[in-house]
């Protein structure tokens, strides 16, 4: 065993004085001192070796493990190979590869355009929670406890709050419209803000409905807001977001917070009114409902309706987006789809 640990020693000498490029360097170390080289299987095997010899051999092949160790790094000093660089494969001029970056969602970008355009306008932009309360999603916006709206919003309801009501029955916010009444209750008319954010509604989804939306909410109070100055600011912010004039249409609507409540739609900007998934093919997207607070509502809010008065408009971000893009189904906003997201950088 002795005399195999010479050879090896003296092989491995040889051919460390030969080397002249790192390949070589790299073999005799593989050859030698990797987990399967020729030294490391001598140690491997000193078990079955008997008592006193087992201790001179052991000896002998760790002073050789280091003197192959040093010649093999005086080698790579004087061959200028540092230990890194000589297990490096790569080329290292070639140019690196760039990181993916990120971008803003086109849905949040939407919406920062619209601060902009409103904050133009003298309108403060206000946020508040995700979750909310009975009360203020549906008690303080004039909704009457049988009401069957309270069951049509699907609202999902947290867990451990069934047997509450009002303030101590908590739910995911199914509309905005509750942020407003938190606003009244902190600040004294007159006032104008907007209040964007997410919405959650538990219902079936498809191209034009989702589980999780974005609503972009505003909200006027005055002595006086007539009517006619909300349809020209709508049109305004319209024309702001589509950089031309869009048609659009208004009708009545019902909810229980506006007296006397409207829905303006828009044409369907995807199909250019024929009709199409988006739309429903009826040509036109219900775009924003709205109208003066209810006087319940305000009174809520710690308003006096006797003296003010106001206007809701209440936007569908994801819709308007929809129609900016002419994107044709609503779910691709979370479907986290690069090749979707990126585009929009
Ligand atoms: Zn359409």
């Amino acid at each position: 065993m002795l005399s195999k640990l010479d050879t090896i020693l003296s092989e491995a000498k040889e051919l460390i004085n030969s080397a002249n490029d790192s390949s070589t360097i790299e073999s005799v170390e593989v050859k030698y001192l990797s987990k399967k080289g020729a030294l490391t299987e001598v140690l491997k095997s000193l078990g079955k070796i008997p008592g006193e010899q087992r201790k001179e051999v052991g000896q002998k092949a760790n002073l050789i493990k280091k003197e192959i160790t040093e010649l093999l790094d005086a080698k790579k000093s004087s061959l200028n190979i540092s230990s890194d660089s000589s297990k490096c494969n790569f080329d290292l001029t070639l140019p690196g590869k760039s990181p993916r970056r990120g971008g803003i969602h086109p849905i949040i970008k939407e919406m920062y355009a619209l601060n902009d355009a409103f904050h133009s306008l003298g309108f403060e932009v206000y946020d508040g929670p995700e979750i909310s309360s009975e009360s203020f999603a549906f008690d303080s916006l004039n909704f009457p406890e049988d009401h069957p709206a309270r069951e049509s919003m699907d609202t999902y309801w947290l867990d451990g709050y069934e047997n509450n009501s009002g303030a101590n029955r908590l739910c995911l916010r199914p509309h905005l419209t509750g942020g407003s009444v938190r606003y009244m209750l902190q600040n004294k008319p007159p006032f104008r803000f907007v209040y964007p954010g997410r919405v959650f509604r538990n219902e079936s989804t498809d191209a034009s409905h989702e589980r999780a939306f974005f609503q972009y909410e505003a909200l006027i109070v005055d002595k006086e807001v007539p009517f006619s100055s909300v349809r020209v600011l709508v049109n305004t912010i319209l024309e702001k977001v589509f950089g031309r004039t869009v048609e659009t249409r208004m009708r009545s609507g019902f909810f229980p917070f506006v007296e006397p409540g409207f829905e303006i739609d828009m044409q369907c900007l995807v199909c250019e009114g024929k009709g199409c998934s988006v739309c429903s093919h009826v040509g036109w997207i219900e775009l924003m409902p709205g109208g003066p607070p209810h006087p319940n509502v305000l009174k809520a809010g710690g308003i006096d309706p006797e003296i003010w008065q106001g206007a809701y408009i209440n936007i569908g971000l994801d819709r308007l987006v929809m129609m900016k893009y002419g994107i044709d189904d609503v779910r691709l906003f979370h479907s986290t789809d690069l090749r979707f997201l990126s585009q929009f950088n």
